[in-house]
């Protein structure tokens, strides 16, 4: 046997592709139940740190020691003479068959993984190729493996981790994203589309900035995230395919490069856009009254204190209905509510914009009035006097109802300390307008 023809195996073995060879190769074994070929010596193969078999048949005919020791044989009988099918897992054996008879008529078998059992019954993963080998006239198959058993579960872990990776992606509520150092979105889950409108295709490659309606905003968060390294819960808005804005709560985190170096940020963000809804109408209940849409009792109290502590000239007008408590009587409570609406539609309409007007409870509002001095004061009650008592006021059914109003008129005094101050002078100046008659304004 010349030396080079075992260079020839050897380098094939080490790429695990055996190429079909023509030259008689050093096998000592028996490979026929006929006369087997006389072969030279095999020392050199029992050296492989790779496992070689050669089959005949379905039958191993030799197997080198690594092959044994792979398979677990206590001696070479325990596998030299067996089946294939001994050895080789039941969902692999129809491949592996037709790969066997593939070699047989000369082809060559690539690399594939295969399971097969140990002469315990220990599953193993090997990946094998195999090609054709003529021992004079008889067709063998010279067949090397290797185990792949440990990678295979390194791979199964990696999947497994991936699918688990995938699945917590696909089932999100909020948005997971990356993005590289220029801003530019890397990665961003499935649940983007439920979000935002556009699928994650759509948004991969594209700079994150751009679905930001106010870039400034952007700004100040990847400043805020270089900054401290993340942010928890900051607010931000997006704008939806369909152009709406959205509401978002981003908690993120910086990458760094080996080097350190600032690679992008990686986070979630969540539609919080029903929640800041929510928010906004408890807002709207906590500060407006909910029969007539203005400014509630706790609300216009506050901005009366707010004036009074910046020390701004104001005037107040302390409004309430007269002989309001017949239309209950004569008409309903549903009627006197219809009623109070209306006279707050009136006073809303004749107040000036800069004005705030707010319901202090029951029929009786409040008017206050920014920068006015008395004269002023006096002008605008007496124009708000008039159109109530000019407008009939709606009730259900065809019904109308001419009111009537009268008013408590009060400045702002220096000495006044709190709001109380205030409100009652104007109290003191309704009851005179109602002693003097109603639908009148006093000072
Ligand atoms: P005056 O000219 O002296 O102000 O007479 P009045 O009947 O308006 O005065 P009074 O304070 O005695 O009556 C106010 C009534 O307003 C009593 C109450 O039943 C009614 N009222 C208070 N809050 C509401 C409300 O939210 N809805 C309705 N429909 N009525 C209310
Ligand atoms: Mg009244
Ligand atoms: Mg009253």
């Amino acid at each position: 046997m010349p030396a080079v023809a075992g260079r020839a195996v050897l380098r094939c073995l080490a790429v695990y592709e055996v190429l079909p060879m023509t030259h008689a190769l050093p096998f000592e074994a028996t490979v026929t139940e006929t006369e087997p070929p006389v072969l030279p010596n095999a020392d050199w193969i029992e050296h492989l740190p790779a496992c070689v078999a050669l089959l005949v048949g379905n039958t191993v005919r030799y197997a080198n020691a690594a092959a044994l020791r792979l398979l677990g044989a206590q001696q070479p009988g325990d596998v030299v003479g067996k089946s294939v099918q001994d050895f080789i897992h039941p969902l692999d054996l129809h491949r592996s068959l037709a790969r066997l008879r593939h070699a047989e008529g000369g082809g060559v078998n690539p690399v594939t993984e295969i399971r097969v059992y140990t002469c315990g019954g220990e599953p193993l993963i090997v990946a094998m190729s195999s090609a054709t080998l003529q021992l004079g006239d008889q067709t063998a198959v010279l067949a090397s493996f290797l185990d792949m058993t440990e990678r295979a579960a390194m791979e199964q872990q990696l999947r497994q981790t991936d699918e688990d990776f995938q699945r917590m992606m696909n089932t999100m509520q909020d948005v997971f994203y990356r993005t590289d150092a220029q801003g530019i979105t890397r990665y961003v889950c499935p649940a983007v589309k439920n979000v935002l409108g556009y699928s994650a295709e759509e948004i991969i490659g594209l700079p994150a900035a751009a679905f930001y309606p106010d870039l400034s905003e952007r700004d100040a968060l990847v400043a805020e995230i270089k900054k401290h390294g993340s942010v928890h819960d900051f607010p931000g808005r997006m704008r939806r395919k369909d152009g709406v804005i959205i509401d978002i709560s981003i908690s993120t985190r910086a990458l760094r490069d080996e080097q350190g170096q600032y690679a992008g940020v990686e986070g979630i963000w969540r539609d919080i856009s029903e929640r800041k809804a929510l928010e906004r109408r408890l807002e709207h209940l906590a500060t407006f009254d909910s029969l007539t849409g203005i400014h509630n009792r706790r609300s216009v109290l506050a901005i009366l204190e707010q004036l009074l502590q910046r020390g701004a000239p104001f005037s107040v007008l302390l409004l309430d209905l007269d002989h309001f408590k017949q239309v209950n009587d004569g008409y309903g409570h549903a009627a006197g509510d219809e009623v109070l609406s209306g006279f707050a539609r009136i006073i809303s309409r004749e107040k000036r914009s800069r004005d705030f007007f707010g319901r202090l409870g029951g029929e009786e509002f409040l008017l206050i009035l920014d920068g006015a001095d008395e004269a002023e004061a006096l002008q605008i009650a007496e124009r708000l006097r008039l159109a109530v008592s000019a407008q009939a006021l709606d009730l259900p059914g065809d019904a109308s109802l001419a009111l009537t109003v009268s008013i408590g008129l009060t400045q702002r005094r220096p000495d006044d300390r709190r709001t109380a101050d205030v409100l009652v002078r104007a109290d003191q100046a309704l009851y005179r307008a109602k002693a003097a008659g109603r639908n009148r304004v006093c000072g």
